[in-house]
């Protein structure tokens, strides 16, 4: 046996499955125009860059483009200096990162919040942590919660149930059958990325209360879109108190990059104190935590953002109506539109792309189950009628090529 060689050979054998299946990934390259988001330049290879419109941007409410959080981010830099030099506990707490945590919790309500270098580290650390604490913890988990949830679940001893997605019925049956003394807590997301769907919180925590579990609530597709002041779907509903674990991030609606928690001070002590993905990483740059700072300060005060977002989501959703094309039924800025088969879906991708400079990511297995492959929309402030009419008649030229194939 050649180690190298064989792992070489199941690499390449791996990929080319990938390939056959038409789930290998490329990257396009693609760089933003700070001035005129949402156009970019695509790099196409061999090719001159060409502006193209993009439909898949998760900086939902181009907030990463904002002349305040530019400025932040650059003053800051010249300030501090690119990076943190040092995890949370060596050098690298500075009064960004703190007053960033502060203003967090402050945001959602809750006594204390944590910084993370991503959404995912955020979701994987602090459940792993949260899991690994009480033996005989049960662990009641959404079925189409994100893979950041999955791995820190996984990892954890505790035992995972899944309830069918957004079905009550179901979650409380699971929760009957666990009897009363095992600890629970129940995971979910408040909009599920990628059915743009919206979870029932009242009545999840209604469960939660009956059967004395605690929630953990991913609101990564939520947070500066949704609510009075943009803290997401629990603030919007009046439910943030009930909730006692909120997981959000700095990279999508706040435009910048970073996830976090905020709960109870214990809790959150307990996973600062003990989480891996916190202790033995850099922490974030503080120039990252000034703009994600100026980003959530401008979110707070002005709602015309998110009104101008829920107003084009609704705009887009009524012109693909009109056009007769199809889409999963979203109740968010989240617009899927169905095209099943993998490599239907990456061709379908790929002519939008090169035909009518439009950019929209397929999303295929495992991100979904096989079948139910998708193009995955997502509206922005910025994207105008105009837009919107050139999408359209774009995948009414390009749809019928999945169905032919
Ligand atoms: N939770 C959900 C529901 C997500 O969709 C994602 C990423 N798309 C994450 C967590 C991870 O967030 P981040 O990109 O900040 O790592």
């Amino acid at each position: 046996m050649n180690t190298r060689h064989t792992l070489r050979t199941h690499c390449a054998r791996h990929l080319d499955t990938m390939r056959a299946e038409g789930r290998y990934r490329d990257f396009a390259r693609l760089e933003k125009i700070a001035d005129r988001f949402p156009l970019y330049r695509w790099h196409q290879p061999g090719g001159a860059p060409r502006e193209i419109t993009v439909w898949s941007a998760n900086d939902y409410l181009g907030m990463g483009c904002h002349p305040a959080v530019r400025q932040a981010a650059a003053a800051a830099i010249a300030a501090y200096g690119a990076g943190a030099g040092g995890t949370r506990n060596i050098s690298g707490t500075s009064p960004e990162h703190a007053g960033l945590e502060a203003e967090l919790a402050a945001w959602h309500g809750k006594p204390a919040a944590l910084l993370f270098g991503s959404g995912y580290v955020a979701n994987q650390a602090s459940l792993l942590a949260l899991l690994s604490a009480l033996p005989g913890m049960i662990v009641f988990s959404d079925a189409m919660n994100h893979a950041s949830m999955i791995d820190g679940m996984r990892r954890s001893p505790a035992q995972r149930r899944i309830w069918r997605h957004n079905d009550l019925a179901h979650l409380e049956e699971l929760l009957r059958a666990a009897g009363p003394a095992a600890p629970k807590v129940i995971a979910l997301e408040s909009v599920y990325s990628m059915e743009g769907d919206v979870a029932p919180l009242h009545a999840v925590c209604d469960l939660a209360e009956r059967y004395d579990a605690i929630t953990y609530l991913d609101e990564v597709h939520a947070v500066g879109l949704y609510g009075v002041t943009g803290a997401g779907i629990a603030e919007r509903d009046g439910a943030a108190s009930r909730i006692d674990i909120i997981q959000g991030t700095l990279a999508k609606g706040v435009g910048v990059v970073g996830g976090y928690i905020a709960g109870e001070a214990e809790l959150v002590d307990y996973v600062r104190s003990t989480a891996g993905g916190l202790i033995f990483t850099t922490s974030m740059p503080p120039a990252t935590a000034a703009a994600a700072r100026a980003s959530i300060r401008h979110i707070q005060q002005d709602t015309a953002l998110r009104d101008r977002l829920a107003e084009r989501a609704a705009a887009l959703k009524a012109a693909l109506d009109r056009a007769g094309l199809p889409r999963l039924p979203s109740e968010s800025h989240i617009v899927p539109v169905p095209v099943p088969g993998a490599e239907a879906c990456r061709r379908v991708a790929r002519q939008l792309l090169e035909r009518h400079g439009l950019y929209i990511t397929p999303i295929n297995y495992p991100t979904v189950p096989r079948g139910t492959e998708r193009l995955r929309l997502c509206a922005t402030p910025f994207h105008t009628d105009a837009m919107i009419g050139c999408l359209t008649a774009a995948l009414r030229d390009v749809l019928p090529l999945a169905e032919a194939a």
